[in-house]
């Protein structure tokens, strides 16, 4: 017999995440980019990229690599990847 199974709430939607706003400049370029951050300091993978690509999209361009990005962008530069689809942000950095 197929029954209608009762609605179960699961553990994602009972632990809603509040979410803040960080935003990066990258002073090389006069670029910024904004994400939401969860909780636990991640943002998705795809915010990951499209923060990156925003505050440099030039291919061969080494300005991450040097001071002259600026501070606000290291969290992002330095973030490491939690193996579910998703990024932290190292604000220690
Ligand atoms: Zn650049």
């Amino acid at each position: 017999m197929a029954g209608i199974h009762p609605y179960q709430r699961t553990g994602a939607e009972s632990e809603r995440m509040t979410m803040q706003t960080y935003t990066m400049t990258n002073e090389f370029h006069g670029t910024t980019a904004t994400v939401r951050v969860a909780d636990d300091g991640t943002i998705s993978k795809d915010a990951y990229r499209r923060a990156r690509r925003k505050l440099c999209g030039i291919s061969g361009c080494r300005c991450f690599g040097s001071s002259a990005s600026g501070k606000s962008v290291l969290p992002l530069l330095q973030a490491e990847d939690t193996g579910d689809g998703r990024v932290r942000l190292n604000f220690d950095a």
